[in-house]
């Protein structure tokens, strides 16, 4: 069993270290916020006052952080004072230029490391069942599968450093403008008569189908689980989605790509984003009719 060292114990961090700790690991953990530090001391995880401290033991470190600019302070922080052969997987989501400097520093101080970005959300994190999207080299991907694995219910290699971001990147972006599809049809529909139900029972049969409508439909009714039948609470939030959205802009200005679609959802989504982040992102739907 491994010695991990888990920072960022927050809402997705907390439950992917109480997985780690369940199977068999020993995790020391760092968060900055006390609650978050209470809630992982009651899941096993053996906490420590700073980063420094929580990865003097580590053979495997783990960052789960709000955005780019933090990793990258908290890996100039930790890097001088991490043991010789540990190993650097990065899961928060940030952008792809920031996941290769961070790539190139740890590699500078003589360490492998990953990028790991998931999806899943919340509920993913605590079933042990995320998708992780990992870049970095081959002999770092096949050394992480047992510390990923406790977590997830899919692991892609999806190339060198930086490839788990530009994946989740692309993969949010399609999502974000199905969502805002799925919420025009269902609005069209009912102007023109037609049921929630019947245009539900078609899409999902036919070639319109896809994750926005089949699992996250954003009318009451079909899918008993989505957001829309508990007041949108997330589910995915749309303060999530607004961030990703503009990773994926600077993605697509940084490498003079073309996205009028993924363009025009980043746009609504902003809006949308100013007065419901905290809902789930299918409540786009109400901003359509
Ligand atoms: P969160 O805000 O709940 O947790 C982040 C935690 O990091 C907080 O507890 C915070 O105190 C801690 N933190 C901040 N600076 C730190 C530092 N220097 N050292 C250690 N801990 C520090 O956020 P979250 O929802 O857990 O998301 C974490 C990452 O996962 C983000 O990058 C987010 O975009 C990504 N993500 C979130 C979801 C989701 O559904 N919540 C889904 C996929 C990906």
């Amino acid at each position: 069993m491994t010695t991990i060292a888990f920072l960022g114990l927050g809402n997705m961090g907390g439950p992917m270290a109480a997985n780690l700790v369940a199977a068999g690991h020993t995790v020391h953990g760092f968060d900055p916020v006390p609650e978050a530090v209470t809630t992982a001391q009651g899941n096993g995880v053996e906490t420590f006052p700073t980063a420094v401290e929580a990865v003097a033991a580590a053979e495997v470190v783990i960052t789960m952080l709000p955005s780019g600019p933090i990793v990258k302070k908290c890996y100039a922080d930790i890097l001088p004072a991490s043991p010789t052969g540990a190993l650097f997987i990065d899961s928060s989501t940030i952008s792809v230029d920031d996941a290769r400097e961070i790539n190139q520093q740890a590699a500078e101080h003589g360490f492998a490391q990953l990028d790991a970005p998931v999806s899943g959300g919340v509920k993913g994190a605590v079933a042990g069942t995320l998708a992780f999207m990992v870049g970095g080299a081959d002999d770092a991907f096949i050394t992480a599968r047992s510390t990923l694995d406790p977590m997830a219910g899919k692991v892609i290699h999806c190339g060198s450093a930086g490839a788990g971001q530009a994946a989740k990147v692309c993969n949010n972006m399609v999502l974000a403008v199905q969502q805002i599809a799925v919420g025009e049809a269902f609005v069209l529909a009912e102007k023109l008569g037609l049921s929630d139900q019947a245009l539900y029972d078609v899409i999902t049969g036919a070639t319109g189908n896809c994750w926005a409508v089949q699992t996250n439909c954003p009318v009451p009714g079909p899918v008993p689980t989505s957001p829309v039948n508990n007041d949108f609470k997330p589910g995915f939030a749309t303060a999530l989605m607004n961030k990703d959205l503009g990773l994926a802009m600077d993605a697509v200005a940084g490498t003079g790509s073309r996205a009028p679609l993924g363009t025009h959802a980043a746009q609504l989504y902003k809006a949308f984003a100013e007065q419901h982040s905290d809902l789930d992102f299918s409540a786009i739907i109400t901003s359509l009719h």
